[in-house]
């Protein structure tokens, strides 16, 4: 049967009850052989789960074989720091950052937040300090009190880590939901370097990204860019232009088309980097290069 484009995996359940990958057709086969070049870089992603389940190796593989060359696998909370740092020393493509993701952040917060600065002490450094911000989404929905008050434990957090990161020159990863115009404001406030900073997931339209841009921060892009009713995001994409472009999973979540509504993971990033390949009109060869160039630049990769 003849595979189409971007129709990259098979998924079979070996005996072990290991989720193993294999690739019909490798992302290189896809786009013309430029994965032995440049590669595409993870840029945002969330080791935890899979190395819960035991897969984490099988994953890496995976990501490999889908001509993935570098991961940042992003901090949320205490919980997932150490062992992201443990991934770094182990695994030359990944890197790690730490923060207090909006979602998990409580009145106890500070007590977390102390602990973060101690990483920038350690051999193997985080790369940014991230992911934080405000989300509004996952707020108590029939307790306005109750979400004002995390709303507002959300900004302290938030302003209290950019703080941080200013002062440790680190980069950031914003999360931002439903708060783009606070999230903007804080960032302003905090006088911090914006091109120091990604708007991680950016699923906004072209407005919220000429702010970004008349600032010189950067906007990060999910599976979300390959969903059919995201117009306004990719006019956002094509604003922000190729030369600034980072692509990234945030696996477990949000899977690109066609894979839209199962699981992520790191290896069907080569699916977002075909369709936005195809958006911008260029090789696989320069859409690898351009971007992979780009992330390494921001996080500081090696
Ligand atoms: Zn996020
Ligand atoms: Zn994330």
């Amino acid at each position: 049967m003849a595979l189409a484009m971007g129709e990259l995996a098979t998924k079979e359940i070996d005996p072990t009850g290991i989720r193993r990958i294999s690739l019909g057709l490798r992302f290189g086969q896809v786009l013309g052989g430029f994965v032995s070049m440049a590669g595409i870089v993870d840029s945002h992603t969330h080791l935890h789960s899979f190395a819960l389940k035991g897969i984490l190796d099988p994953t890496l593989e995976a990501a490999t074989e889908a001509g993935l060359r570098r991961l940042v696998t992003v901090g949320t909370d205490s919980d997932d720091w150490e062992c992201y740092a443990g991934m770094a020393e182990k695994y030359p493509q990944v890197d790690y950052t730490v923060g207090i993701h909006p979602c998990s952040v409580d009145a106890d917060w500070e007590t977390r937040y102390s602990q973060i600065e101690a990483f920038w002490s350690r051999k193997q450094k985080p790369v940014a300090l991230g992911e934080i911000g405000l989300d509004r989404f996952h707020l108590p929905r029939n307790d306005e009190a109750a979400a004002k008050e995390i709303f507002s434990l959300q900004v302290a957090a938030c302003e209290a880590q950019l703080q941080l990161a200013k002062n440790l020159d680190a980069p950031v990863v914003i999360h931002s939901r439903g708060a783009f115009e606070e999230c903007v404001s804080l960032i302003d406030g905090s006088g911090i370097d914006w091109t120091k900073v990604v708007f991680h997931c950016f699923s906004e339209g072209p407005g919220e990204m000429k702010q970004l841009l008349d600032r010189g921060g950067f906007g990060s892009f999910t599976g979300v860019i390959t969903f059919k009713n995201a117009e306004s995001v990719r006019e956002a994409a094509k604003l922000q232009g190729l030369d600034r472009l980072m692509i990234e999973t945030d696996a477990p979540y949000l899977a690109p088309m066609p894979k839209r509504g199962k699981p992520n993971e790191p290896a069907y990033l080569a699916y977002t980097a075909a369709f936005c390949a195809a958006l911008f009109g260029v090789t696989p060869e320069v859409f690898a290069e351009k971007t992979t160039t780009r992330a390494k630049a921001f996080y500081g990769l090696g």
